[in-house]
């Protein structure tokens, strides 16, 4: 065979898989089915910050064991956890060693590719951080001798007595290649509408915002759903955010700002109206509910003045106020909730009824109360009575999926049994197992490049 390893896509997972091999002594190739230089993936869209639910990798790991196992409810595989809490600060030394600057923004962000992307609206991307990482890593993989094969894409995999076989669609025609290792990192699902249905992440995945690279469309967890993988836990749960709903015209509205922080802090109603999810565990939940209703783009957010121009409005790096307003997305604004329920298309009676039944929950301490219920923490329900009050039409975006292909903690593919698959692991944004449980608890993207170094070693240590 002309490879110990073929790694399927070439996002930050698969580049840090392929080079960590090549530095092993393998002889790796990296399948991309893209054509394109700077070809689109999440990886190259990225704000490069890595984190472990939000707290910083220099977080003892035992501590960032017992995050990631809260944030999830218990859905995160231990020995996953474990993984990536223990390699975040080994590969963040790997990648300065390749070359990849990184800086402290200070909170979680205390590892940010350089230079980070922090002002401004609208979709920003080149010669940002991730889109460095990606180039250098590119560049390190050539002088290893490594090949990145453009416009090939893996279709289907067939497990052979030495090895996998692949099946590559090029543009010249379909060929196959093989090794004894192959590394699916492919980046999940979530550009394919029919497994995003059938996964039950929406009804109508169409009107969500595909805040992506939109080059995920589940090759990865087909093919090894083929060789007998067990699919994860939670497949209808994604990592994604609320942005203002003309963000479905216009790249201006995303990826930031987002309005997770007002939605949190006010509440969100459907078209007729109604409350029907808990605000306070914050936007992507918020996001994952509204991906569920059968009309997606029919949810607005409430708040008012306090709000706006509080730290829900005003404290992020890049916050919805005044951004939203700047890049010309719809706010509507009145002095009192008729004029505003008018602006909406909602009977006055109907809006002042939904906030004054807030409101009330919100002064007597029981939000538990309300229908549906809501919690006061992580995010603090704000009253809304300070006028001008504001209603700002949104939509859920959806920016990788959480569930997927399920690895152990040395990224060896799973089947039903829980024993690996000879010769198969993946690495990235496809696996599942780690995020999610019933409040989709986000660990992290980025972070899921650890496994990738995992993959490369345990290929190694069995050639
Ligand atoms: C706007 C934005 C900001 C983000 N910011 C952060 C952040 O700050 N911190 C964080 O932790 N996460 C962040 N993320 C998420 C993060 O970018 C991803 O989790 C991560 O980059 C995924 O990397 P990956 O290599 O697994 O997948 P990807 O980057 O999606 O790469 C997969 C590659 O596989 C290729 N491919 C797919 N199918 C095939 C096939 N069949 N054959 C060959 N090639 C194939 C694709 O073309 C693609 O190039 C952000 C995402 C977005 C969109």
């Amino acid at each position: 065979m002309e490879y110990d390893v073929i790694i399927i896509g070439a996002g930050i997972a698969g580049l840090v898989t392929a080079n960590r091999a090549a530095q092993l002594g393998l002889r790796a190739v990296v399948l991309e089915k893209s054509t394109e230089e700077k070809y689109l993936c999440n990886s190259r869209y990225a704000y490069g910050t890595f984190h472990i639910n939000f707290t910083g990798l220099d977080t003892p790991e035992d501590d960032l064991c017992t995050k990631i196992d809260v944030a999830t409810d218990g859905f995160a595989r231990k020995d996953l956890a474990r993984a990536v809490a223990k390699d975040g600060r080994r590969l963040m030394q790997w990648l300065k060693d390749e070359g990849i600057e990184l800086v402290n923004l200070g909170g979680y962000g205390t590892n940010v590719l350089s230079p980070p992307w922090r002002t401004g609206f609208g979709l920003t991307w080149q010669n940002y951080g991730a889109d460095i990482a990606l180039q250098r890593l590119e560049a390190n993989f050539q002088k290893r001798q490594g090949r990145i094969l453009r416009g090939s894409r893996a279709r289907a995999l067939t497990l052979i007595y030495d090895g996998i076989e692949i099946e590559v669609e090029q543009p010249d025609g379909v060929k196959k290649i093989s090794a004894p290792s192959v590394v699916i990192a492919d980046g999940g699902f979530q550009a394919n509408p029919d497994m995003l249905r059938q996964s039950g992440v929406s009804p109508a995945p169409e009107k969500l915002l595909a805040r992506n690279g939109g080059t995920a469309v589940g090759d990865g967890l087909r093919m090894a759903l083929g060789l007998g993988a067990a699919p994860s836990g939670g497949m209808n749960n994604f990592y994604g955010h609320l942005h203002n709903r003309d963000a479905m015209q216009s790249t201006k509205h995303w990826p930031r700002p987002v309005t997770d922080d007002l939605a949190s802090a006010g509440i969100v109603i459907d078209a007729d109206g109604q409350r029907f999810t808990d605000e306070a565990l914050g936007g992507i939940w918020i996001s994952n509910a509204i991906a569920r209703l059968p009309d997606p783009l029919g949810t607005t957010i409430i708040f008012d003045h306090a709000i706006w121009e509080g730290p829900p409005g005003r404290n992020h790096a890049q916050p919805p106020n005044p951004l939203v307003v700047e890049a010309g997305g719809t706010l509507h604004r009145a002095d009192t909730l008729a004029a505003l329920a008018a602006k909406i298309g909602l009977a006055p009676e109907r809006l002042s009824e939904v906030v004054g039944e807030y409101n009330k929950a919100v002064e007597q301490g029981t939000l538990q109360k309300l229908e549906p219920a809501r919690g006061d923490a992580p995010n603090k329900a704000w009253p809304i009575k300070t006028a001008p009050f504001y209603a700002m039409p949104i939509c859920a975006a959806i920016t990788n999926t959480m569930g997927g292909i399920v690895v152990d903690g040395d990224a060896r593919v799973l089947d039903f049994n829980d024993k690996p698959i000879a010769g198969l692991y993946a690495a990235g944004s496809t696996v599942g197992g780690l995020d999610g449980g019933p409040r989709a608890g986000y660990v992290g993207g980025l972070i899921k490049t650890t496994i990738g170094l995992r993959a490369a070693e345990t290929i190694s240590r069995k050639s």
